[in-house]
């Protein structure tokens, strides 16, 4: 399971309303991305789901229960960021497994599952190194590998590609396609990128100015922009 509602979410930095109304239904198992220029709320939203950041208003609620006194820890997700944010002392095993260790997961049961998560992303021969011995698309493949260590319901993206090289970013697209694919877990993603957001979509959503323009299919979008915006972020002629 791994459905998630969004109701009426809003959120203020002081007097800076960030987010003004965003309603959002995803499905178990679902590939969500959002898509919308920069400062229009994508980060904030997923930080709110995930528990990192207080809302203003509304619900959001995990498999239909509401989870605004549930700790991030508690929330069976698991957040991928931007700028991998790994620890630079801990060896690669350890950043997969700290999270695990924090929540008392048995010693064998944190090996079985670094063991799977790294066959996975092909990462065994790296799991003594330290994050500066990693390339940027390995130390991203950990990144993703303590995030699927948890084995979390829900799956966050933030931007994850930014920081990688063209070829690279194929790459590790194509390998979070394929996990979604073997783990059929709910992913929601964030990317600026009108490729990413084609290939990887069931449902996209169109943020601008903290508020949703359009929610739906990567052709749906092409071919029937509501608006403007919409057309000019999806790339169709209209
Ligand atoms: P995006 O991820 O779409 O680029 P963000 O969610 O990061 O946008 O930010 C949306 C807006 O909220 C921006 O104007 C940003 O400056 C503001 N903002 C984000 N976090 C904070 C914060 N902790 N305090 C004040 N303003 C913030
Ligand atoms: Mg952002």
């Amino acid at each position: 399971m791994g459905s998630l509602k969004i109701e009426n979410v809003k959120k203020s930095f002081g007097k800076v309303d960030v987010l003004k109304g965003i309603d959002l239904e995803v499905r178990d198992g679902e590939f969500v991305v959002f898509v919308g220029p920069s400062g229009c709320g994508k980060s904030t939203l997923l930080r709110i789901i995930a528990g990192l950041e207080d809302l203003t208003a509304g619900d959001v609620k995990i498999d239909g229960e509401k989870v605004d006194h549930v700790p991030p820890a508690k929330r069976g997700i698991a957040m991928v960021f931007q700028t991998y944010a790994l620890y630079p002392h801990l060896s690669v095993r350890n950043n997969m497994g700290l999270g695990l260790k924090q929540a008392g997961t048995p010693a064998a049961e944190i090996e079985k599952r670094i063991a799977a998560s790294s066959a996975m992303l092909s990462l065994e021969p790296y799991l003594e190194r330290r994050p500066a011995e990693l390339s940027g698309g390995q130390r991203q493949r950990v990144a993703i590998g303590r995030a699927l260590v948890r084995e979390p319901k829900l799956f966050l993206f933030d931007e994850p590609l930014s920081n990688l090289d063209a070829a690279l970013r194929v790459n590790t697209r194509l390998e979070i396609a394929q996990l979604h694919r073997r783990l059929k877990a709910t992913m929601i993603y964030v990317t600026h990128d009108q490729v990413e957001a084609m290939t990887l979509a069931d449902k996209i959503v169109v943020l601008n100015g903290g508020r949703i323009e359009q929610v739906g299919g990567p052709m749906e979008l092409y071919n029937s922009p509501a608006n403007e915006f919409v057309a000019g972020f999806i790339g169709s002629p209209k």
